[in-house]
């Protein structure tokens, strides 16, 4: 079976852990998973490029993440970002840790020579191993960046800003509440073939419990996606990040609201959509309690929470389900 996750960061992360499970790899070559992975929280820092959501998804699957934080490497030391604070070298904000950062030099150094970013990822993942091919949505920059009313906001400067997705996520942790977000460069780029194809000739598609706007959003707006979607010869189901009206882990509300879309797994459904009425969806999984009438798609009731990654197992089968397959 051929199955294609769209992901972002922590929560996709989880949720391929489960789908490796339900598939039962390793151990079997009847399956074929791709992670189609959010680019939108990419970004320079210190003359690095940072992936955090293919980074992520990366230490998770490889069995290097810290499961704590759930970001980073287990076991990381800060001895860089404290020498980079010594000097005043800003950003001061972005927790980059010193074995992360050797991913980054190899990862900086390899698109300087010229490697576009899925090449980049596929020599990265030799060590890793992670079990689940993981693509970038596209080897083009498409970068996430958010409106907000300017925080220094004085007689000469402008009454807004537009800051990276990073800066206020990690910064400022959203305080400043998002006016629109704008996907820079996205105009320009295409979605990376492998993924295109990943998602039209799988038997199912998921889309993982992440990030509505900041992670899939992003990702299904570049332009290929939209028609490899509609063209996928495989059922697309989705799981809902939101359970009895708030997002589980984490800010997707502040995401959310700035879209206008109800923080609700019946909100998130609508925003998403009914295949069968031109959206994204056949298929949306949703917690046991809430509810959600999405039209042009099948919804369901089973618990969503990753508590464990059988309980994400069981989670995942039950997509498989209402998609129609088994493994
Ligand atoms: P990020 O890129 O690291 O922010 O991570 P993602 O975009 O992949 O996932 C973040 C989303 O995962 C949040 O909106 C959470 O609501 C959702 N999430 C986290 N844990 C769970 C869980 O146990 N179950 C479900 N259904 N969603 C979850
Ligand atoms: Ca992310």
């Amino acid at each position: 079976m051929k199955v294609t996750v769209l992901v972002g960061g922590v929560g996709g992360a989880r949720f391929l852990l489960g789908v490796k499970e339900a598939l039962g790899i390793p151990g079997s070559a009847d399956h074929e998973i791709t992670a189609v992975v959010n680019v939108g929280d990419d970004v320079w820092m210190h003359g690095l490029r940072i992936c955090p959501d293919l980074d992520t998804c990366m230490y998770t699957l490889g069995g290097g993440i810290d499961t704590e934080r759930g970001w980073g490497h287990a076991g990381e030391t800060w001895t860089v970002k404290e020498e980079l604070a010594a000097y005043g070298a800003e950003p001061s904000w972005f927790g980059l840790g010193d074995k992360d950062i050797a991913t980054h030099l190899v990862r900086s150094r390899m698109l300087r020579a010229g490697y576009p970013l899925s090449q980049v990822t596929e020599a990265l993942c030799h060590r890793w191993q992670p079990g689940v091919r993981l693509l970038p949505a596209s080897d083009d920059r498409v970068e996430t960046h958010v409106v907000i009313d300017n925080p220094e906001a004085g007689e000469d400067s402008p009454p807004q800003v537009a800051i990276h997705f990073q800066e206020w996520w990690v910064r400022y942790q959203a305080k400043y509440p998002a006016h629109r977000f704008a996907s820079v460069g996205a105009e320009g780029a295409k979605v990376l073939p492998a993924a295109a194809a990943a998602v039209a000739e799988a038997d199912v598609v998921l889309v993982a419990p992440s990030n509505p706007v900041v992670s899939i959003g992003t990702m299904i707006q570049i332009p290929g996606m939209p028609q490899a979607l509609v063209g996928a010869r495989g059922r697309i189901v989705g799981v809902s990040p939101i359970v009895g009206g708030a997002p589980l882990r984490g800010m997707a509300d502040a995401c959310l609201s700035a879209i206008g879309v109800e923080t609700s797994a019946e909100g998130v459904g609508r925003h998403y959509g009914g295949r069968a009425k031109g959206g994204l969806l056949d298929g949306w999984l949703i917690h046991p309690g809430d509810s959600a009438a999405v039209e042009g798609c099948e919804v369901r009731e089973v618990p969503i929470l990753m508590s464990s990654v059988a309980a994400t197992a069981d989670m995942v089968r039950a997509a498989f389900d209402l998609a129609g397959v088994s493994a």
